[in-house]
């Protein structure tokens, strides 16, 4: 049996699982990432229909990461405002940039641009070491050690594992870390169109009758702003005729659908079709243990926040390890686990629940709840400690830096 000495094992090379590798390099430390997929799959990843609103506290992180500059200039779309309807209402509840100091509230990058450029940050790293088209057999943890087995008999003994293995993590169900989920019971169906009415870098969410729709801008509403990603919610069985329409189908269903609110739809991309369940689990961390990523917080797309919270993820749980090697001590200290766990909970928790009401009650068809949510959107401000979380957590880039003051015209919108 070979037996690998490594100082931080990762189990999965997603996004996430990347940028904890880039965190950690040049510390001194001896980094092995494990990724079932192979490497060509990770150094040209294929699209996958997934459009990432990203904070400016992410961008910020993503700069410090060296990932940032390795986006082309037309990956990166300016989000500024956006609208949320209800059902057949033209009334909507609006979240404007203007209310938070900033030009825009996010930006828009793909999944498939983002994966790119954390694997070309790490590519090169002497410290890290990739083993890809890997199984994991076991897991497990010793007094000193934490250890991975892997198919082929491979052994790698480490002081700190670290779970970025999605939000269905094997490798915390190995260590029996309970978790909350939630099945949605409906698909989001992805894909990207051109269409006539520009988006004016404008999102929106129509939380309609038996679907949800929305529409996010791609690319600078100047020259373009025809183009966006559209997200179709809907239960399993009628996903799959959608699914079942050629392109052409495709496209006028949708127009139907949006009530035509983007014009006439030219283009249509691939789409990607992702099952709804969000999970929760009891706790972050173990002994020598850790999860990050989805695979410690997987949100509901609703909110664009599972990528944004996985690179807090990586922040919180960085610092506490660069400190301990710094410091000549060990880098699993449970107190420092602890603390990596409190934080990321105190930072994630209030969204993630405040997400889960809101899905809850907006995909709710009954009538009490089509009541309510009329009802909150109508007076306008029953739904304002929601958008002033949303917005905050978009605006913040979480250096504690000061935002230009309020708008004056705009206080009430934000
Ligand atoms: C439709 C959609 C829209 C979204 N929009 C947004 C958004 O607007 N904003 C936002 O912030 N987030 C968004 N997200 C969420 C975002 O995509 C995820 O939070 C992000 O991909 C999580 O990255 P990760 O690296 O933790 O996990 P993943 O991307 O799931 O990567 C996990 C990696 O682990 C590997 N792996 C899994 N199991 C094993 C194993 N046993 N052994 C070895 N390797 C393993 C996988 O192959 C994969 O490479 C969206 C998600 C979806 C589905």
């Amino acid at each position: 049996m070979e037996i690998l000495d490594t100082d931080v094992t990762i189990i999965g090379a997603g996004p996430v699982g990347l940028c904890l590798a880039r965190a950690l390099s040049g510390a001194g430390l001896d980094i092995t990432l494990v990724e079932r997929q192979a490497e060509s799959a990770l150094s040209a990843p294929a699209f996958d229909g997934r459009e990432i609103g990203l904070t400016h506290r992410s961008r910020a992180h993503m700069q410090r990461l060296g990932l940032w500059q390795r986006l082309a200039p037309e990956d990166v779309s300016p989000l500024r405002d956006m609208q949320v309807f209800n059902a057949d209402s033209l009334r909507s509840m609006d979240v404007s940039h203007r209310g938070s100091g900033r030009d825009e509230l996010g930006y828009l990058v793909s999944n498939q641009g983002i994966r790119a450029a954390a694997f070309a940050a790490v590519r090169g790293a002497d410290d890290v070491r990739l083993l890809d088209s890997s199984r994991v057999v076991s897991v497990d943890c010793e007094a000193r050690c934490a250890l991975v087995r892997l198919e082929g008999g491979r052994e790698l003994v480490s002081k700190l594992l670290v779970a970025a293995d999605s939000r269905f993590s094997e490798t915390r169900r190995a260590f029996g870390i309970g978790t909350r989920m939630f099945d949605v019971g409906r698909s989001m169906l992805v894909c990207r169109v051109t269409h006539d009415i520009p988006h004016e870098d404008t999102a929106w969410e129509w939380f309609g009758v038996g679907q949800t729709l929305a529409r996010l801008p791609l690319g600078s509403a100047q020259p373009l702003g025809h183009r966006s990603s559209l997200v179709l919610t809907l239960p399993a069985r009628e996903m799959g005729e959608i699914q079942a329409l050629d392109d052409d189908g495709f496209a006028r269903e949708m127009e139907r659908r949006s009530g035509g609110r983007m014009g006439s739809i030219h283009s249509v991309s691939e789409r990607h079709v992702y099952p709804l369940v969000t999970t929760y689990p009891q706790r972050f961390s173990g002994h020598r243990f850790a999860l990050i990523g989805d695979a410690a917080v997987g949100m509901h797309p609703v909110t664009a926040h599972g990528f944004n919270f996985g690179l807090m993820s990586v922040q919180a749980l960085a610092s506490e390890i660069l400190q301990a090697a710094a410091a000549g001590t060990d880098i699993a200290a449970p107190g420092r686990l602890a603390r990596y766990d409190r934080e990321h909970r105190r930072a994630t928790l209030p969204l993630y629940l405040a997400t889960r009401g809101i899905v809850g009650l907006y995909t709710d068809d009954r009538r009490p709840a089509r009541m309510l949510r009329t009802a909150l959107l109508r007076v306008g401000g029953g739904l304002a400690p929601f958008k002033r979380l949303l917005v905050d957590s978009l605006t913040n880039d979480g250096t504690g830096t000061a935002r230009a003051p309020l708008h004056p015209a705009s206080r009430g919108s934000a």
